[in-house]
């Protein structure tokens, strides 16, 4: 663990994680990222036993993790002072990116709100030192912008134990993850909202079956999950029988939140295009200069109302708030993808699979997972109307209906 006061300030934080970095990057990687050498630095943590070996390296250090206390393995830093930390692993582009995301954004702040000390004790260390990936088993084939109409089950047997049947999908990265978010209906005699209880599930349980489903990118990285038959032990279960819903609330307000990015400001996905633009001879085309620019801006100004978001709310509190952040990156994403492919239009046209063929074309195909993912654009609008601006609710006559006596399919 890196030594760094609670208080440190913003520039402290900077320079001591700075500081870890130069010190402990292995020379080659080191190197690579301070001549922007990015397909250097992408193949050392691609590499099977490097990549693990320094991000576990970074997590013990708590770099990953700094605004966890530090008893979990963090670095109990305020959200500024650790968005100086992201902002300097992100200049080195060492972090531990999406594929943990589960982990890091979802699963470790949602243990930490509601875990008992043993759930802690068990996941937090090892998921702050990259050991254990993560995944979100929450959406189902009847059950997604409407999560609380799941209907996977969870039946609790007379020792305590959990027996569990049923599907999700879209489930991210769970063919290669160790743990599971799970959400079960446990009594269907409640309302929707009310026979819900979430469960840590550990994904080489018998009866998990996670079959990876190809997308139009090419990539295949989501899955249909099967639970068939999953004994789980009883204290899988986070937080209270049929409590469940209370507990999803945290996790989807971090993935709403987190989504949106780490609070720090620095080149981003217009830089890179803008550089794309530069090296190809489209920059002097004005039109596209124009919009290339006010994509610039928007990336910025996203970035400061992230880091200025994180900074008010402190580092448990997320608000409705975050979906303007999530609705706004969504719309970034698109046109960002869209100006990818009127930067480089022969390459967005050449298609062929897999992400090194044409980065153009692959960011084009990918454009409307932002919209979707974590909740669609739709949803984050409903959020933004009923809890921010106190607009009606979307009306649901059968909100205190028991979950078995609702009408399906409607
Ligand atoms: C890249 C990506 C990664 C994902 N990863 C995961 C994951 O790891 N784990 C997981 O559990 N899920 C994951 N998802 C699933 C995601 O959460 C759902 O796709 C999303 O919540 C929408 O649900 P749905 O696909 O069932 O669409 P539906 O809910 O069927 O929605 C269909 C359409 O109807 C609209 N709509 C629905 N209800 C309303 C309403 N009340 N008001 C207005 N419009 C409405 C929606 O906006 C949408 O346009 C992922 C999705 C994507 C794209």
């Amino acid at each position: 663990m890196i030594e760094l006061a609670e208080d440190a300030t913003e520039a402290e934080a900077y320079e001591v994680a700075d500081a870890w970095l130069r010190r402990n990057l292995p020379g080659d990687a080191l190197k690579a990222a301070l001549d922007a050498d990015w397909a250097t630095v992408a193949a050392f943590l691609a590499d099977p036993e490097r990549g693990p070996a320094w991000h576990s390296a970074l997590g013990a250090a708590g770099l990953s993790t700094p605004t966890w206390p530090k008893e979990w393995g963090g670095l109990g830093l305020s959200a500024r002072a650790a968005g100086a930390v992201a902002e300097a692993v992100l200049r080195y582009r060492v972090d531990r990116g999406m594929s943990d995301f589960v982990g890091l954004a979802l699963a470790g702040p949602t243990i930490i709100v509601h875990g008992t000390p043993e759930q802690k004790r068990r996941f937090l260390g090892p998921l702050a030192r990259g050991e254990h990936r993560w995944c979100q088993l929450f959406s189902e084939p009847g059950a997604g912008s409407d999560l609380a109409g799941l209907s996977t089950r969870a039946v609790r047997q007379d020792d305590g134990t959990w027996l569990v049947n049923g599907q999700k999908v879209w489930s991210s990265f769970a063919h290669v993850s160790d743990y599971g978010l799970l959400m079960a209906r446990t009594d269907p005699a409640l309302p929707k909202h009310k026979g819900i209880s979430y469960f840590l599930v550990n994904m080489r349980t018998p009866g998990v079956d996670a079959r990876p489903l190809k997308q139009m990118t090419g990539d295949a990285e989501f899955n249909e999950v099967f639970l068939t038959d999953v004994h789980l032990p009883a204290d899988a279960l986070l937080g209270e029988v049929n409590g469940g819903w209370a507990v999803a609330i945290t996790t989807l307000m971090q993935e709403r939140n987190g989504l949106t990015g780490l609070p720090a400001v620095g080149p981003g996905r217009s830089d890179e295009l803008l550089r794309r633009a530069r090296d190809n001879g489209t920059l002097a085309e004005p039109v596209l200069r124009d919009e290339l620019l006010r994509l610039v801006v928007e990336e910025r100004v996203l970035q400061m109302t992230t880091v200025r978001s994180y900074a008010e709310s402190g580092r448990d509190a997320v608000g409705a708030e975050g979906s303007i952040r999530k609705l706004v990156h969504a719309q970034f994403e698109e046109a960002a993808a869209s100006l990818a492919a009127e930067v480089a239009p022969l390459s967005a046209l050449a298609w062929d699979e897999g992400r090194q063929n044409s980065e153009a074309s692959y960011e084009f195909l990918a454009m409307k997972q932002t919209s979707i993912a974590g909740g669609t654009s739709e949803i984050q609008r409903n959020i933004i109307a009923e809890r921010i601006l106190g607009l009606p609710k979307d009306p649901d006559p059968e909100k205190d209906v028991p979950f078995n006596e609702r009408r399906r399919g409607g």
